[in-house]
């Protein structure tokens, strides 16, 4: 049975303990459940697996937490968390050999919850490793593919290197499998090529040989290449070779492309990504929208209540746009406390209709100060991209619109004028 992913189980002796936080979560768009009966949670266990379970260190007013965790362990082999006072180390002990795989401190604090369900869920999904292989000997590439695809990676195949620079644009590949020996030219050329092109820097090369003179290798190394395999190894040496460095450039790539405090895309590559839809649009004459996103009066906020709980605020808002965002690739922190989203294939209602859901769902958070629960609003503009525009004037178009919906009294969102 698989879990869905946003049903959460609550374990705790009475069904008020959890029940809050329940709520705050399903602001989030998770689904919730809370028990105070072992029977009642085997019962649900067998016919909804959760996606994460949260015990609370009382465990059910039938049994207790250590009593419980081997029953729902048989049953589930997904995240469980303990939300506990101060637990002693030999006590995270016993429970982490029990089964607990995360621990929480009341009071509970809802973004650091999200952020391990988040990571969680990451973990078991992670998207296939896309390689891209260049190679002018079909049965070289017959073998790699088939032994990459038996991975579960996602192989193309490109006899032609000439092609190199519109494939990569295109395919958008984890890491390049580049032939040495070519008719039309050597893969330490095309290397050196791929590495005039910054864009292309966070694509790792490696060659692919049989060369195996050490003098030859470093050399090709030298022009760009990050490893080097011979073309006569282990199927299992292959794999782990290409997933070691897809993993290592995976890890890499988010730290240059993301933001640290929300995970969203940084600045720069928001930009990037702005100006690649709006080219890929226009060529292809699709929709493509842009809402820019703002806090309202988030001075405030981090005055009244502290520029950590501001943090806290973006994060929330941060998550929100991943969550509505049918592209979690395209949302972006455009600086500070706004933020962008790129709509591929909307139209500007379509996309100001979700803002403002989105708007909407922002406003009914409950924000947790130190001691007191506030509300925080967003303003946004949305704009279209029409015939003959440029990423930057669908940036100000949105910008326009935004300052327009700030004037006209926050917590709205404003539509650009055609
Ligand atoms: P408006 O409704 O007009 O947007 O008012 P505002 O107060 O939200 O806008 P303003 O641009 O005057 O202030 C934004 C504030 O956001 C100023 C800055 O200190 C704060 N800020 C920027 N980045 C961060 C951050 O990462 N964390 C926190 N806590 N505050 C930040
Ligand atoms: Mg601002
Ligand atoms: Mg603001």
């Amino acid at each position: 049975m698989s879990a869905t992913p946003r049903l959460i189980y609550f374990v705790a002796p009475n069904q008020d303990t959890l029940a809050k936080i329940g709520a705050q979560l399903a602001f989030f768009g998770f689904d919730y459940r809370v028990f105070d009966r072992n029977s009642a949670l085997l019962a649900a266990m067998h016919s909804a697996q959760p996606f994460a379970v949260v015990l609370d260190e009382h465990g059910l007013n039938d049994f207790s937490a250590l009593q419980c965790l081997p029953l729902i362990r048989r049953l589930f082999e997904g995240p469980i968390f303990l939300a506990s006072f101060a637990l002693d180390i030999v006590k995270q002990l016993e429970f982490l050999r029990a089964g607990v795989t995360d621990f929480f401190e009341y009071p509970l604090n809802i973004q650091a919850l999200i952020d391990r369900l988040d990571h969680h869920d990451e973990q078991r999904n992670p998207p296939p490793y896309r390689i891209l292989l260049v190679d002018d000997s079909e049965m070289v590439a017959k073998w790699a593919q088939s032994v990459l695809h038996g991975a579960g990676m996602v192989v193309k195949h490109l006899a032609d290197p000439l092609q190199i620079l519109k494939r990569l644009e295109a395919d958008q590949p984890d890491i390049l499998l580049l032939d040495v020996y070519m008719p039309q030219c050597h893969g330490d050329e095309i290397a050196k090529v791929i590495r005039q092109h910054p864009q292309f820097d966070s694509i790792p090369i490696v060659f692919l040989s049989t060369e195996t003179h050490r003098g030859r290798q470093l050399m090709a190394r030298s022009m760009g290449g990050d490893d080097f395999l011979v073309k006569n190894m282990e199927p299992d040496e292959l794999i782990a070779a290409v997933s070691i460095t897809v993993e290592r450039y995976r890890t890499l790539r988010r730290w240059m492309t993301r933001d640290s405090l929300t995970g969203l895309l940084n600045h720069t590559n928001l930009i990037d990504a702005l100006g690649r839809e709006v080219a890929r649009a226009s060529k292809e004459s699709r929709q493509l929208s842009y809402s820019m996103i703002d806090i309202d009066h988030f001075k405030r906020i981090n005055d009244q209540y502290g520029h950590s709980v501001g943090d806290l605020v973006i994060k929330s808002l941060s998550r929100l746009l991943k969550e509505f965002s049918p592209n979690a690739e395209l949302v972006g922190r455009y600086g500070g406390e706004e933020f962008a989203v790129i709509w591929r294939d909307h139209t500007l209602i379509k996309a100001a209709q979700r803002t403002d859901e989105l708007r909407e769902r922002f406003n009914a958070l409950l924000q947790c100060g130190h001691d007191a629960q506030f509300v925080a609003s967003l303003s946004a503009g949305v704009a279209q991209l029409i015939d003959g525009m440029s990423a930057q004037n669908l940036i100000d178009a949105a910008d326009q619109a935004l300052y327009e919906a700030k004037a006209a009294g926050r917590n709205q969102v404003g539509l650009a004028k055609r």
